[in-house]
């Protein structure tokens, strides 16, 4: 079975074309710029040979039909034509409640999702579109709905609710509904695969560190707190984003400021977190260039990241009793070796030690916790893309199952 992966971002596409059999990457790549002056589709083939396209592409649907294409090219391509593809798997960011798993596209999920835009402005429409230019290209072939939120649905009230009127939730779907769900889920099966134990009877705090950042508690295979809520802005601090605040500061920065919601909006999103604190970079490289040659305001944003994702560690290891694995993922728990340092030193009386030589890699799976750390600390890359194909895989099997069933059966 082959399925395509579509991850469509505001002016971006991500792709993947996997066959299941073995879960081997056939071809992969990014399309940026999507209406833009120019874009660029980069194209990598199993191989490792690259390509890369720059030209106008005005919107998803080009730049979709332009993958299809590059697919199915007599020299470049890996399929002879598009029935091949099985079954598209969309990332989807934002599922709200009505999603708890994923699902087989049709009109109702369409409008659910719809829905559900007031929930993620800045990312259900194109998924919605990634979706919507699938079905026109390909509609003969099955569509899959992935969700960001899902894997958080596990969470009970007590975790899940603000402490407002009741009626913000039963009205207006006020909660946390928790982001980075895919990510979370494979590294934290992952890394019951690595040590050799039940996933069902760990407690696994996964720490997803990349431009957005998002920490999940998982007890006995259940994400019972994380720390995104209602939107990707709460929790650590991160590239761009606040994270916590306190809810006080932002009618008082308003009026002092004389601020739009929209302008405080922005602002939190995306002049905040370590870029705001440091004035130099959202990128951790750069901040930690700047600190090692003296820069103050780099080191005390690196300082200001790693403290809060310290904080999320101890209060998860309160909730659940204890941790037993800590995981590092996306590009700063892949890559930052000082961060992962600084986020876990003097944490032995919670019986976590890393080993500064393990320690001392980027973006490979491996423990980095000392022999004589209780807790076991890993890096897994993560591979939401392998997450979405086996998730479609699976739909599309129980939907084939059913038919059989019902063909039998009547
Ligand atoms: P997202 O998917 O949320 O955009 P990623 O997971 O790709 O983010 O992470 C991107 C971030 O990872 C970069 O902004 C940078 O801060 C960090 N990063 C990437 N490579 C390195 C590295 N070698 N060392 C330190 N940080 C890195």
């Amino acid at each position: 079975m082959k399925v395509l992966v579509l991850n469509c971002g505001s002016s971006s596409l991500k792709y993947q074309l996997i066959e299941m059999q073995g879960e081997t990457v056939l071809a992969k790549g990014l399309v940026e710029k999507i209406g833009e002056g120019i874009s660029i589709l980069k194209y990598e083939l199993q191989t490792g040979k690259e390509l890369a396209i720059e030209e106008k592409i005005a919107d998803h649907s080009q730049a979709i039909e332009m993958v299809l294409e590059i697919l199915q090219d007599k020299s470049h391509g890996v399929i002879k034509n598009m029935d091949e593809i099985n079954v598209v798997g969309h990332r989807v960011v934002h599922g709200g409640e009505k999603f708890s798993g994923s699902v087989l596209i049709n009109n109702e999920v369409c409008k659910a999702l719809e829905e559900n835009i007031k929930l993620a402005p800045l990312h259900n429409p194109a998924n919605l579109i990634g979706i919507k230019v699938s079905q026109r290209l390909m509609p003969d072939t099955p569509d899959v709905g992935v969700f960001d939120t899902a894997f958080h649905q596990s969470m009970s009230e007590e975790s899940f609710l603000y402490a407002v009127p009741y009626a913000w939730y039963q009205e207006n779907g006020v909660r946390r509904y928790g982001f980075h769900g895919t990510s979370h889920k494979y590294v934290s099966e992952k890394a019951a695969e690595l040590i050799n134990r039940d996933y069902n009877q760990l407690r696994i705090i996964s720490c997803h560190l990349g431009n957005g950042a998002s920490i999940a508690a998982i007890n006995q295979g259940q994400v019972i707190d994380t720390s995104m809520g209602f939107t990707p802005l709460e929790g650590v601090a991160m590239g761009t984003r606040s994270g916590d605040l306190d809810p006080g500061i932002i009618p008082y920065i308003m009026k002092e400021r004389n601020l739009t919601i929209e302008d405080i909006d922005s602002i939190l999103n995306k002049e905040s977190g370590v870029l705001g604190i440091s004035s130099i970079s959202n990128d951790f490289r750069d901040l930690s260039e700047a600190a090692k040659s003296g820069n103050k305001r780099a080191e005390l944003a690196l300082e200001i990241f790693c403290r809060r994702v310290k904080k999320y560690i101890g209060s998860y290891a309160a909730l659940m009793g204890g941790i037993d694995v800590i995981i590092f993922t996306a590009g700063i728990g892949e890559n930052a070796i000082n961060v992962r340092e600084k986020i876990l030193s003097n944490m032995d009386y919670f019986g976590i030690e890393l080993s500064s030589e393990k320690n001392n890699l980027r973006g490979q799976e491996a423990e980095i916790s000392a022999a004589n750390s209780r807790v076991k600390v890993y890096v897994i890359p993560t591979n939401e893309e392998l997450v979405i194909a086996r998730e479609a895989k699976k739909i599309i099997k129980n939907k084939i199952r059913k038919v059989i069933e019902d063909v039998l059966n009547s």
